[in-house]
């Protein structure tokens, strides 16, 4: 199906597509009328779609492939993988080559807290996993009560109902009884949004940990089990916390006699510059949970990581022979982990991850150079992930009436201008380019993205 010609004609498939594929995330009726699109293939930073139409792709995928499209070593290492041993479950005591070296090499990237893993089958079930473990952590050294969890507004932990409780966005609770009586928010850290936050970036750090303390003082110190955050907060709007802000929450989190969780789901494997956001703060989590850029979004697998002492309190403290009760059939699935240690050897061996450090100077420029267009109000970034806030004025910081769709209709613009990138409820724009884009492939992203803005003006 590859070449385009091959392709059915693009209109059928688009037809069978609204009448039978379900698209939970889009509005359904809506999607009916409008989609789908439908993409046919990809080449490092480029994708084409059904019509041909060449599309530079400023958000790897949905923000996961790093390591661009059609890189042949990872193909190679999933058939080598498929061929040998396609398929082996780690949900008993069964393993495979793979999925031990990515453990093995897991515990060496990240930082030295974290000594064990478990392997997913993405983003949302590392959270679930890493929910489960903390409940059956506390259960086992005997602090049953310690059961509620904190996370932040505007957060996004996944769309299974554990995560898509501790996600506060309100389409992911809407009929629910969600967030659950023991899921918890504080404010996001939003520096263009905090009355101090462009001349004082200490007062959204200190802000975080008061509202943390507070929360913790709220429900009770003996009943708080966990903080959970985002390094850089992706779905709500990538909200980027002044540097220090991290290191500040897992203090707090320690003092207050909490875990400390970090969701490096999409900042980690190189999104933010260094392999995991928690490096650049020296920062020592208790859980870790990751995905997308481990396997650069070629097959699914994600990860959650334990420190020894939350892995040894269930371990020693469960009564014998009952297990933790969480797993799946594709628990450290082979191919997965196969695709996912060549991935890991494009990012160290393959320079990717040295060439996406280059590459976020060329994308710091770029967003720089919009903050003084009409519509931008705020440019914000770190690493490869960053955004453009619009305003309808630069000095109140008014955004634009969530009716008109403005991001929405801005991203289907830039789409004709042959650019991806994600719009965001709130006026916001999210861009998360490949590592592997070149000095050229920057110039040409934010040339569209100044053509598609000037367009809407
Ligand atoms: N956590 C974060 C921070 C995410 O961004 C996402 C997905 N966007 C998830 C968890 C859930 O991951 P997945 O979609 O792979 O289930």
């Amino acid at each position: 199906m590859n070449p385009i010609s091959d392709l059915p004609n693009i209109a059928a498939l688009g037809a069978i597509d609204r009448a039978h594929l379900i698209h939970p995330v889009s509005a359904w009726r809506t999607h009916e009328q409008r989609g789908p699109t439908v993409l046919s293939s990809g080449r490092g930073a480029w994708l084409t779609d059904g019509e041909g139409r060449e599309l530079l792709d400023g958000f790897a995928g949905l923000w996961c492939v790093n390591v661009g499209y059609g890189q042949e070593s990872v193909v190679q290492a999933a058939a080598e993988q498929m061929r040998q041993l396609p398929y082996a479950t780690g949900y008993f005591h069964y393993s495979s080559e793979p999925a031990i070296r990515l453990a093995e090499k897991l515990v060496q990237i990240t930082p030295a807290s974290l000594t064990r893993v478990y392997l997913t089958l993405g983003g949302s079930e590392a959270v679930d996993a890493a929910v489960r473990f903390i409940v059956q952590y506390y259960n086992a050294i005997g602090k049953p009560a310690k059961k509620h969890f904190i996370a932040l507004e505007r957060g996004y932990h996944g769309s299974s109902s554990t995560g898509a409780g501790l996600t506060a966005l309100p389409a992911f609770h809407r009929g629910f009884d969600l967030p659950l009586p023991t899921q918890h928010y504080i404010p996001s850290p939003n520096p263009y949004r905090h009355a101090e936050g462009a001349t004082n970036p200490q007062a959204v750090i200190d802000a975080s940990v008061a509202a943390l303390r507070a929360k913790v003082a709220e429900l009770g110190a003996d009943s708080v089990a966990a903080f959970f955050c985002e390094p850089i907060q992706g779905s709500g709007g990538v909200i980027v916390p002044p540097k220090g802000w991290l290191k500040a929450m897992r203090e707090a989190a320690r003092e207050l006699d909490i875990l400390f969780v970090v969701d490096e789901v999409i900042t980690g494997f190189g999104r933010t510059g260094p392999m995991f956001a928690c490096e650049a703060e020296g920062v020592e989590p208790d859980l870790m949970t990751m995905a997308k850029g481990l396997t650069s979004g070629y097959v699914p697998m994600g990860a959650t990581m334990l420190s020894e002492k939350v892995y040894a309190g269930i371990a020693d403290g469960a009564p014998p022979g009952v297990s933790v009760g969480h797993g799946a059939t594709y628990s450290a699935h082979p191919v997965g982990a196969a695709v996912a240690l060549e991935v890991l050897r494009l990012y160290q061996e393959g320079g990717v991850l040295a060439q996406g450090q280059r590459g976020a100077l060329h994308f710091a420029a770029g967003l720089d150079a919009l903050r003084s267009h009409p519509l931008v109000g705020d440019a914000r970034h770190r690493g490869l992930l960053g955004a453009l806030e619009l305003v309808s004025d630069k000095a109140s910081k008014a955004g634009f009436d969530p009716a008109l769709g403005l991001a929405d209709r801005i991203a289907a613009a830039a789409y004709r201008n042959g650019v991806v990138f994600r719009a965001f409820a709130d006026n916001i724009l999210g861009f998360a380019p490949a590592l592997i884009f070149s000095e050229g492939e920057f110039v040409e992203l934010f040339a569209r993205v100044k053509k598609t803005l000037d367009e809407v003006l």
